[in-house]
């Protein structure tokens, strides 16, 4: 890791936490510019109404750059150039595809420290997560996606001794993305790269909170596609989203947000009939039970942090575990008790602080939603055992968008267990046994990812009783599933 992109480290404290530059102050390893075009057809171009909107930092709540507010027309650009650039890339081998997404790869990795800290800041998440998780992850999806376009293939059956049917996969075409502020360049990684790789090209609409660490990765890469295949085209979701949804001649959307957005789009969707892929929200549970507390050994500790994951990505995380359910004989062996300190003693401060656990909600909207729920929960009855409030940073982070992690105790009817909050806040409801642990899990809308912390394997795999019901929205139902710790998902 470089040193000479750091602020002033008291000497006492080296060689421990490293604090990165801010992009836009001298010394910065991120060479930020003060106005960010879109990216369309290979090149820079202003938006063609010339409307801008600041790109505010979370940590200060100050502005860092423009970005462009982007209107129909704009959006009219980059389907052109996305369709353009579509026969001459489908046209292009599966080998030398993969070449590409293993040249991105490489070059993001080459600048994976720039990336990180760009990222960091836009998006007030922790430097440390985006050294560590985001943008490694992100290269890693180029990469297996380049190994993929190889490996996949067709089929061929023989239906009778006068019929053969087969499969080719083709590329669609024009694919819209329109993703989140969470984790913009995963999220972007996640939607660009198995579309580039089959041979589409794209219109990628960011999230107006998240415009620029995109535009950042585009600087570094725009060089390795043919102009066209992959346009970037800021502005609010609101005005753009469906226009670019509904737009002839584009094939395909794919939507990572909320879902209310992601049924709006939905409906735009069937205007042309084209086909949606949705990752829509979640409140996910981690079950803990009573033989968790047997040993107050390294399973015990990891499960403290399986509790205090909440907290992680500030709890912007669709999957975060904001549900935690814990048996009764838990609450008496003090592992409620425990778990609560390992909250309290989170490190909330600067995003670029590598010594930070936790850094600022992604935007004021954000907090004041937030805000809103820590309000509700009180008045639901819920008890607070740690935070509830906005975190007071003071200093040059006073008007940062920080809230204390926060823990109630309550019960699964209460909004609070049942809406999604997305921010650091775990609400805790206890249970008798397995048959109510599950039936708590699944009493909600969502059902996207879950945990289970259990020394008994019968217990974890769901080989006791399984319960479980039809999801009513989202891809799982809990009988005993575990959330892998590494998908930020
Ligand atoms: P959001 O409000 O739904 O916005 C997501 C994107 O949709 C943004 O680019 C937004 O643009 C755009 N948008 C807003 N209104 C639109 C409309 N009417 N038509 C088309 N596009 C529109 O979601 P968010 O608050 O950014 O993200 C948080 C949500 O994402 C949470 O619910 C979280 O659970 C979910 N999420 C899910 C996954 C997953 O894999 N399942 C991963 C990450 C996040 P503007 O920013 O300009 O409004």
């Amino acid at each position: 890791m470089t040193t000479y992109a750091t602020r002033e480290i008291a000497p006492e404290t080296a060689p421990g936490p490293t604090v990165y530059v801010r992009p836009g102050e001298t010394g910065s390893i991120v060479p930020l510019k003060t106005r960010y075009e879109n990216f369309i057809g290979g090149e820079w171009l202003k938006p063609i109404k010339g409307g801008y909107a600041a790109d505010l930092a979370p940590a200060t709540g100050l502005p860092t750059a423009e970005y462009a507010r982007s209107t129909v027309e704009d959006i009219d650009m980059a389907v052109r150039a996305a369709s353009s650039a579509f026969p001459g890339w489908a046209a292009t081998t599966t080998h030398d595809r993969a070449a590409v997404l293993m040249a991105i790869a490489d070059r993001l990795e080459e600048h994976l420290e720039t990336i990180a800290v760009m990222e960091s800041w836009e998006n007030g998440k922790p430097v440390r997560e985006t050294l560590g998780a985001d943008i490694p992850l992100a290269i890693d999806h180029f990469r297996y996606f380049a190994a993929a376009i190889r490996t996949q293939e067709g089929t061929i059956k023989k239906l009778s001794n006068e019929l053969v049917s087969y499969h080719f996969r083709e590329p669609i075409g024009v694919v819209a993305q329109i993703i989140p502020w969470n984790f913009p360049i995963l999220m972007a990684a996640w939607k660009l790269a198995p579309a580039i790789a089959a041979g589409n090209t794209v219109v990628l609409k960011p999230a107006s909170a998240t415009p620029i660490s995109i535009l950042y990765v585009m600087e570094l890469i725009g060089d390795l596609l043919p102009a066209g295949v992959i346009n970037v085209v800021n502005g609010s979701g609101a005005h753009l989203g469906r226009p670019l949804v509904e737009y002839d001649g584009v094939g395909k959307v794919a939507f990572t947000g909320s879902t209310a957005t992601g049924r709006e789009i939905m409906g735009y969707a069937i205007k042309n009939i084209i086909p949606t892929t949705m990752e829509l929200g979640d409140k996910s549970p981690n079950v803990f039970f009573d033989d968790v507390a047997r040993s107050k050994d390294d399973f015990y500790t990891k499960a403290i942090e399986g509790f205090t994951m909440f907290a992680v990505n500030k709890g912007e995380i669709c999957s975060c575990p904001s549900r935690a359910l814990l048996q009764d004989g838990l609450v008496t062996a003090g592992f409620l008790d425990d778990a609560v300190d390992r909250v309290k003693r989170i490190t909330v401060g600067d995003p670029l602080d590598t010594s930070t656990e936790m850094g600022p909600q992604n935007s004021l909207d954000q907090v004041e939603k937030i805000s809103g729920y820590l309000t509700l929960g009180v008045e639901e009855g819920a008890s607070t055992l740690t935070g509830g409030k906005r975190a007071e940073m003071g200093g040059d982070l006073s008007g940062g968008y920080f809230i204390e992690p926060t823990v109630f105790r309550g019960t699964n009817d209460m909004r609070i267990f049942q809406e999604e909050i997305f921010g650091p806040v775990l609400t805790v409801a206890t249970f008798s046994d397995y048959d109510e642990a599950i039936a708590i899990a699944n009493d909600t809308i969502y059902g996207l990812g879950s945990g289970v912390w259990s020394r008994d394997t019968d217990v974890t795999y769901g080989r006791r009783a399984r319960t479980s019901r039809p999801a009513a929205c989202g891809s799982t139902r809990t009988t005993s599933t575990h959330l892998l710790r590494s998908d930020p998902s």
